[in-house]
């Protein structure tokens, strides 16, 4: 896998998931003051996802900036009746720029399968909008070495309803569930392994050159001790970050990371 020349082209990705915190005003105030403390960085992207209450506010407050906004998930139909959802085309018509799909959380907690994330994946491409499909093993699956098996199915289900013109416009987020909220990160090592694994499903699923163009994110208790050497990895090319994402001074220290 040609990581070291795909790289040059995939722009350093930053995505912040507030999850079920920040009301609209604090996620706006919380723009402002990012898109300050940024200052003229202009080699990396840098994405929050609000709950979709605030959306709208931090799409205002992001506006003209380099910092854009991100939802948590979506439902893959254009409309209809389907009470509690929101389809691509109306986060689209906010301002959204991209959406979180298949966090760990919704899929333990909301029981969301491959194929519902395989349907949002197209749902959110049909609509102009970037996908950043979640995608990670559990601690049992680890434990039992069965990690590639559990990645090599997410991923190419996941992407199964991806045609072929879009496939660079895919970010993934590999994010193993043990390392989500705990504390306990993946060693920069681990990430990379486990990132250049999927990177090779990418490239099996969706051609070679969807392989080096696609984005692959690390996830799971990302933090300003561990940021630098995890995007000093080849195939790590940015980050989902959860807690450390809620307050500047951590979140502003890992969108300044450093790379060799
Ligand atoms: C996440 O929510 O995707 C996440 C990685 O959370 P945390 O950084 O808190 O582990």
């Amino acid at each position: 896998m040609g990581s070291a020349q795909g790289r040059s082209i995939r722009v350093p990705l930053v995505v912040g998931n507030w999850k079920m915190f920040k009301t609209s005003a604090e996620g706006a105030a919380f723009v402002h003051e990012l898109i300050e403390s940024i200052g003229p960085l202009g080699d990396r992207e840098v994405m929050v996802a609000p709950p979709f209450t605030g959306l709208f506010e931090a799409v205002r407050a992001a506006r003209g900036s380099r910092v854009s906004v991100a939802a948590q998930d979506v439902f893959w139909e254009r409309e209809g009746a389907y009470t509690g959802e929101v389809s691509a085309e109306m986060l689209a018509d906010l301002g959204v720029a991209a959406v979180i799909i298949g966090h760990s959380e919704r899929r333990r907690d909301f029981q969301e399968t491959d194929e519902w994330v395989a349907h949002k994946v197209r749902a959110v491409l049909d609509s102009g909008l970037l996908p950043i499909m979640c995608v990670g093993e559990t601690a049992d699956q680890r434990e039992a070495g069965s990690t590639r098996d559990v990645l090599g199915s997410q991923v190419p289900t996941g992407l199964a309803e991806v045609r072929s013109e879009n496939a660079a416009l895919v970010t993934i987020a590999y994010e193993p569930v043990w390392a989500i909220g705990t504390g306990k990160t993946a060693t920069p090592e681990m990430a990379q392994e486990a990132i250049a694994f999927v990177r090779g499903q990418v490239a099996r699923t969706l051609g070679a050159e969807a392989g080096d163009a696609v984005r692959i994110l690390y996830g799971g208790s990302v933090g300003p001790d561990n940021i630098d050497e995890l995007m000093n990895q080849p195939d790590i090319d940015g980050v989902l970050v959860g807690g450390a994402s809620l307050q500047l001074a951590p979140f502003s220290r890992i969108v300044h990371f450093e790379k060799q």
